[in-house]
């Protein structure tokens, strides 16, 4: 039996068989797979903390025709940070479930990066927690192509002078001219904070304050609009 081996990160891991857990892990060399970790369940089992969603180490599994079987892992970082706290753990576990929605099974190296890059700001970052899920949902919005772009009008190519709308069909910005039905407006303090967040690399994030409830207003607008986009209902985010 081919043993191969692969750094990769937990995103999801659910019962299988009676002492068993089939886990989905995101892999910097194949992409997102799923591989099986036996008697995890027993009281005593070795690799416990394999199963655990965040592991990020190093794997080595048996391949038996597609079928993977974890038989060594040793752990890089574990998180416990996030695991551990409340709103930590809730834009952690909102980063596992996109990578899980976007990721196939080819590698994406950039999109690892991101992840890992998220987590560590999460993990030993003092970035603000709500910030730092908005900027996880604008860089998904530019991973899938919808990408929003803050200087000019999606429509008509004109630059934002009043106010700003978002198109929830097409998931673009909008002028008050061009914007329709199914258009959001944002007021002038969500459209100027969005636009920051956006522009902000994410080793400099820390360095924004902004209110909690402009915050909450834009997570639920980036919500409905990332739902519509992935064709999906993020349970992670509430
Ligand atoms: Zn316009």
């Amino acid at each position: 039996m081919e043993q191969i081996k692969f750094t990769g990160i937990v995103l999801k891991s659910v019962d299988y068989k009676e002492k068993d857990k089939l886990l989905t892990i995101f892999s910097l060399e194949l992409g997102k797979i799923t591989a099986t970790l036996k008697g995890v369940k027993q009281e005593k089992a070795k690799l416990k903390f394999a199963a655990m969603p965040f592991c990020f180490a190093e794997f080595v599994a048996s391949n038996n025709n597609g079928f993977l079987t974890i038989t060594e892992c040793s752990q890089i970082e574990s998180f416990y940070n996030i695991i551990s706290n409340y709103s930590k753990s809730v834009v952690g576990f909102l980063l596992l479930e996109i990578s899980c929605i976007i990721m196939q099974k080819q590698p994406d190296e950039r999109w690892f990066l991101t992840l890992i890059n998220f987590l560590k700001e999460l993990e030993f970052g003092k970035s603000d927690e709500n910030i730092l899920l908005l900027k996880i949902m604008l860089e998904t919005l530019n991973k899938v192509g919808y990408g929003l772009s803050f200087d000019v009008c999606s429509e008509c190519g004109l630059k934002f002078v009043g106010d700003v709308y978002i198109n929830l069909e097409m998931g673009e910005l909008e002028c008050s001219a061009c914007a329709s039905i199914n258009s959001k407006k944002l007021t002038r303090q969500q459209f100027a904070v969005l636009k920051l967040i956006s522009e902000t690399p994410l080793n400099k994030l820390s360095t924004l304050k902004q209110k909690t409830e402009v915050l909450e207003a834009l997570k639920q607008i980036l919500k409905q609009n990332l739902n519509l986009r992935l064709a999906t209902n993020l349970k992670s985010l509430i």
